[in-house]
């Protein structure tokens, strides 16, 4: 068994996830006391999260590099970046290291792709959802259709990600205005939904949803284990 790397705190709400779905899967497959190894490196989320809303993606990179460093050198060997956001930085990340990045939207396309799903809806920060690093790379290299909220949709799901679930507030009402979102979307045509951000899998689950649903802490997680047991 390989060693998975696993870089964290973004929020810790979601890394817990990463861990227990990663341990469980291990134990699934190989039985009785096995476990993965695994090493995580956790961040601050106050200062990553103030970076990202100041724009200021030139030290976000630097402190996710950091972090990268400090796990290769710790023995993993795979990286794991627990966040769909903080792959705006990926290609970065990938260079500076020389332990193999598992990215989360490759991860999420192969699922969306194995399920035959035409249209899919994509939800997550504002960051996942607007700008090229996520959507473009589910467009352009996996040759998805998909879609995003509007922007007062946007807006919501975006405020719901910080002022809620990154802080461990799961409520009915947020549940609620997400199943709103996600019924509007689905009316427009998209026959499936990425929970893009590793805390709305949380919130929302493959349950409350009627079309396929693509929770990405728990693909990604997966992806991990099926690497690190692959040799
Ligand atoms: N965990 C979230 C994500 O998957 C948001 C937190 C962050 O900004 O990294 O995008």
């Amino acid at each position: 068994m390989r060693t998975i790397g696993l870089l964290g705190g973004m929020s810790w709400e979601s890394s817990a996830e990463y861990y227990r779905i990663i341990n469980e899967e291990v134990r699934r497959r190989l039985g009785g006391t096995h476990s993965a190894k695994s090493v995580m490196y956790s961040v601050d989320f106050h200062d990553i999260e103030t970076l990202q809303h100041r724009g200021d993606w030139e030290s976000a990179t630097a402190a996710m590099v950091d972090a990268a460093q400090r796990i290769e050198a710790g023995g993993g060997e795979c990286l794991l970046i627990c966040t769909n956001t903080m792959h705006l930085m990926a290609d970065e990340v990938q260079a500076a290291i020389s332990i193999p990045l598992i990215h989360i939207a490759d991860a999420t396309a192969a699922a969306v792709q194995a399920a035959a799903v035409a249209s899919v809806a994509l939800l997550g920060t504002r960051f996942t959802m607007e700008e090229d690093f996520y959507r473009g790379r589910l467009e352009n290299r996996h040759g998805l259709d998909v879609r995003v909220p509007g922007p007062d949709g946007r807006t919501v799901v975006h405020n719901i990600i910080y002022d809620e679930l990154v802080q461990g507030i799961i409520t009915d009402e947020s549940r609620n205005t997400y199943l709103g979102i996600i019924d509007g979307l689905t009316a427009a045509g998209a026959t499936g939904i990425i929970a893009g951000c590793t805390e709305i899998e949380l919130l929302v689950k493959r349950e409350d949803v009627s079309v396929p649903y693509f929770p990405t802490t728990r693909i990604h997680a997966l992806a991990a284990v099926d690497w690190a047991l692959s040799n």
